[in-house]
């Protein structure tokens, strides 16, 4: 059969029905997979920084069964994409953490690896080419923007990626992650309610104060430091 015989480098024919497009991936195959549990279907992305120096690095340890661990895509530092599994399948890259209160990520997601150390900015190459694959992705599996999210909010205290380098704005603005709240900041400063908000956009682990405020930060707005405080409300408040 025509779909069983993708070889290393070429274009993967399930993700891409074209062949003169231009974003084909490159196929790489990871033999670190099983399939999805209790029949989920992909409902979440989750992205990821790889923390390597440099992409082969990065396919070599996703590729490698020693280490267990892979993605769906890599996405290099340059723009180049390489998919390691079909999207069918479940992919070894979230491990333990919840979202909303559910669990089990990697049955409910496409994880998605960004050729980054964590310690510099994501090149404008590299964030055009995952906007573009955000947006089939999210066409394909019929995923909101509300199902983009990163390693740490589903792993907080755990996983620090993508990272504080990490553009989210820039994929709110283009609809490819939830919007920020931009509610009233005027909020009584209450570790019990900023949980409460916390646990309503997502943030469900049971994690302490600490962590949770630093998760929330991480993705909101990576600069904030000190104890909790009105602005750190913001972002998870809706307009009245
Ligand atoms: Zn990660």
């Amino acid at each position: 059969m025509e779909t069983d015989t993708l070889v290393a480098g070429t274009p993967v024919p399930s993700a891409v029905p074209s062949t003169t497009d231009a974003l084909a991936p490159i196929w790489h195959p990871s033999p670190n997979f099983g399939p999805r549990r209790d029949g989920l279907k992909p409902s979440l992305i989750v992205l990821h920084y790889t923390a390597m120096n440099s992409a082969q690095e990065a396919l070599d340890r996703l590729c490698d069964p020693v280490h267990e661990v892979s993605a769906h895509y890599l996405i290099g530092n340059d723009g180049t994409l390489w998919q390691l599994l079909l999207e069918e399948d479940r992919a070894w890259h979230a491990g333990a953490g919840e979202w909303h209160g559910q669990s089990d990520i990697n049955s409910r997601s496409i994880g998605i690896e960004l050729d980054n150390t964590g310690k510099h900015p994501f090149s404008e190459r590299q964030m055009q080419r995952l906007e573009k694959l955000l947006d089939k992705i999210m066409h394909r599996w019929t995923i909101q923007p509300n199902g983009v999210i990163g390693h740490s909010d589903m792993a907080p205290g755990r996983k620090f990626d993508p990272g504080p380098r990490f553009d989210w704005l820039r994929l709110e603005r283009n609809a490819l992650a939830a919007p920020r709240g931009c509610g009233d900041c005027q909020q009584y400063v209450s570790q019990a309610r900023f949980r409460t908000l916390a646990q309503a956009a997502g943030f469900s682990a049971d994690i302490d104060d600490e962590t949770l405020l630093s998760a929330v930060r991480l993705r909101y707005r990576p600069w904030g430091a000190g104890p909790l405080q009105q602005a750190d409300f913001a972002p998870l408040t809706t307009q009245a």
